[in-house]
């Protein structure tokens, strides 16, 4: 099997261009990123990631909805072990949104329970072929606590 040339740098060009892990949870197209989550048709009640029968009611019917990009650190953990090409250390954090649901995030920064946190994206890792792997990370408000 041969490889055009026009592939070949294509894939090299592919290479150097950051990459979402689960990029379906995050819009990231205009501006400011949003995190893309279910909400239920039903009875309203939001998931995250979006799952595909309601926690609340039972229902099916899940829509799309974007969440808040705010909210306030409810617990984190520094975690030392993780997939290869991971960064590590990096803190993982339950983060309460300001629309009343609670996400599981990376953290950037200096974590503080209790204080606000801001949605925004980071580099978590880079993949075997040197790309980097992008992700949705909170990063704390300086100054500001709930
Ligand atoms: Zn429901």
């Amino acid at each position: 099997m041969s490889t055009s040339p026009e592939i070949v740098a294509d894939a090299a060009m592919a290479a150097a261009e950051p990459c979402f892990v689960a990029p379906e949870l995050i819009d990231a197209s205009g501006g400011a990123p949003r995190l893309v989550a279910g909400k239920c048709k039903a009875c309203g009640a939001l998931s995250f990631p979006r799952a595909p029968v309601c926690a609340a009611c039972l229902a099916q019917e899940i829509g799309v909805a974007h969440l808040a990009s705010e909210g306030v650190l409810y617990s984190f953990a520094t975690v030392h072990q993780a997939p290869r090409n991971w960064i590590v250390p990096y803190h993982l954090g339950y983060v309460d949104l300001t629309d009343g649901i609670r996400v599981l995030a990376h953290i950037d920064g200096e974590p503080k329970i209790n204080g606000r946190v801001r949605l925004g994206v980071g580099r978590v890792g880079t993949s075997a072929e040197g790309t980097p792997l992008m992700s949705y990370v909170f990063t704390p408000v300086s100054g500001a606590s709930a």
